[in-house]
Order: C-alpha cells, then structure tokens, then sequence
C-alpha cells in the first residue's frame, strides 16, 4: 500500500477521517461523533486518540502527515484555530479557542500536522476534481447552515493579516434589519443561508420537508426572494475578484432541484458589467462527504511543498 496522508473534516456534528493516497483516493472513510471531542476533558488528547486508534485499525504502512479541517478561520501559521463558535464543550465555550493543536498533535504523533479552515479545503478539493489548477482567479462561495468562502489566486490561497479573511456569512446587507447571532445586523447569513431556508420553512411551508422545499415551491415569491439574495453575494464576490470560475457549494446550493438557470441569470445580472463582459464560469460543488477529508490532504501536500522550498 501507498503512503497516506490522514485527512480530517472536524464539523459540528461529525469528525470524518480517512487515510488519502496520492492520486487523492480516499481509504477507509470513517465517521464518529464531533461530540466525543468536545466532550472531552483534553480535547486535543482526545483527537490525538482518534487519529491513533484509526491508523492502527487500518495498519496504514506510513503516514506522510494529518491535516485537520475546522469550522473555523485559521491563523496564519496553519496550526492555530481561532474560534470553533460551531463546535462547544459541555459548558457552552467553544472547544478550540486561539489554540493551537498542530503542535500539540505533532508532539504526539511524530508526523507533520496541518490546521486548515475547512472551505479552504473543500475549495482545494473542488479545484482538483474540476482541474482547475491552471486558473488565475477561482471564488468558491459555500452556502450551508452559514456561508464560507475561499479565493485561489495565482494558485495560492487568498490570506489576510490575521487569517480572518472571507467571513462572507456575516457581510451586511444594504440596510438589513434582521438580527444575527454573531449580534450585528443585517448580515448575509440572515438573507442567504441554510439558516434563513428553515425560517422560510417553518413561516410558509410547515408541511413540506426541507429537502422537498425547492421541488414543491421553488417558483413562489419567498423562495425566489431567496435565491436572490444568495445571488447576491456571489454577485458581490465575481464584481470584486473576475474570476475564471465560480464554485457554487454547500448544503443549500447542492439542494435537489436548486434553479440553477434563475440563479446563474440573477448573479449575472448583479455582477459589475466590466467582469461580466469577459464573463466567467460557473462550477457546481458536487455533494460528496469525502471532499473535506480529500480537501485536507490536498492542503497538506501543498503546505509540505511550500515548506520544502523554503527551507
Ligand atoms: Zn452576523
């Protein structure tokens, strides 16, 4: 067996681990509880057993390296989380908190260890199965329980000061009133999120399961309002970034029956005219649980070839 890298995709609700070779196939997927890491006294401790108990059960002949992606922005050093909001220990405080694991873990494990926001991941996941690599400028906009995004430009992932760039689910909307949870007003997530989708629900349509919303009613007025009001953040990002392609994700996007024609014909008719007369291309986020594991494996690749030039 080829060598492997450890993938990890630490969500809110489930931690998904798999051992990734190098033409990014993914052995031996496994999903357990994120609560068994939150819950722990020593969550590291408890993530570094996880990992331990997976590559023995698996006998994976050698690891290269473990890379983790959270629900969280990420400093710059790839190995702090800055805030898991999404992921609480039994007392209501986030599990990781300006902490940074990848040390912690490389201690234990004695491999390489990498700490990735998790849309940057799945950004890097979807560049790859798209073949992608070659674009200048590629704007992934995930829209899920909240929004993620993630910008490749130049082939390198775009970064801030800090690493707390790209918080799109909490730009302001022109005049919004609706409060959100992060406690300012008006943000995207209220308008253009799997949050706001199971307002809609609960208000219009008690009746129908969420995953039926857009099959039953997706030409009526509330869920046509809200497919534009997502278009409205892709339309914001394409105006700023022209880019190549355009990667629609997240739960809500990947939605049976999403109208995609409305949605691509509403952001090209936000988007800045200067992009729109060289146009762009839109690429759909497939559904596919592997894609943050492989995603982080990816990223670790990368982030070891970086490392290789640098030193
Ligand atoms: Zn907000």
């Amino acid at each position: 067996m080829d060598k492997v890298i450890i993938g990890i995709d630490l969500g809110g609700t489930n931690l998904r681990i798999g051992g990734v070779t190098s033409e990014n196939k993914m052995l031996a997927p496994s999903v357990i509880s994120s609560a068994l890491i939150a819950g722990a006294e020593q969550p590291v401790q408890a993530l570094c057993g996880v990992i331990q108990d997976y590559i023995k059960a698996n006998r994976f002949p050698m690891v290269e390296a473990v890379s983790i992606g959270v629900p969280s922005s990420v400093a710059r050093d790839k190995e702090t989380v800055i805030c898991t909001t999404n992921i609480r220990d039994r007392q209501g405080r986030p599990v990781f908190d300006h902490a940074n694991i990848a040390a912690d873990l490389r201690g234990r494990l004695g491999v390489p260890v990498f700490v990735n926001n998790d849309v940057n991941n799945i950004l890097l996941y979807d560049v790859a199965a798209n073949r992608l690599e070659g674009q200048q400028m590629v704007v992934g906009i995930y829209i899920g329980t909240g929004v993620g995004a993630s910008v490749l430009t130049g082939g390198r992932l775009l970064e801030g000061k800090d690493g707390a760039e790209l918080d799109l689910g909490h730009v302001p909307f022109f005049r919004g009133e609706a409060l959100c949870s992060c406690g300012k007003k008006g943000c995207c997530e209220c308008y253009a999120s799997g949050w706001r989708l199971q307002e809609i629900r609960r208000t219009c349509y008690p009746d129908t399961e969420i995953q039926d919303l857009f099959t039953r009613h997706g030409g009526e007025a509330p869920l046509r309002q809200f497919v534009e009001d997502c278009a409205y953040i892709y339309a914001i990002m394409a105006t700023i970034f022209n880019p190549d392609s355009l990667i629609a994700g997240g739960g809500v996007m990947e939605m049976k029956d999403f109208p995609r024609p409305d949605f691509e014909r509403l952001v090209n008719e936000k988007t800045g005219t200067d992009v729109m007369s060289y146009g762009f291309q839109y690429v759909y986020s497939e559904p596919y649980v592997g894609k943050g594991v492989i995603g982080a494996a990816i990223f670790a690749r990368r982030r070891m070839a970086e490392l290789a030039r640098t030193a």
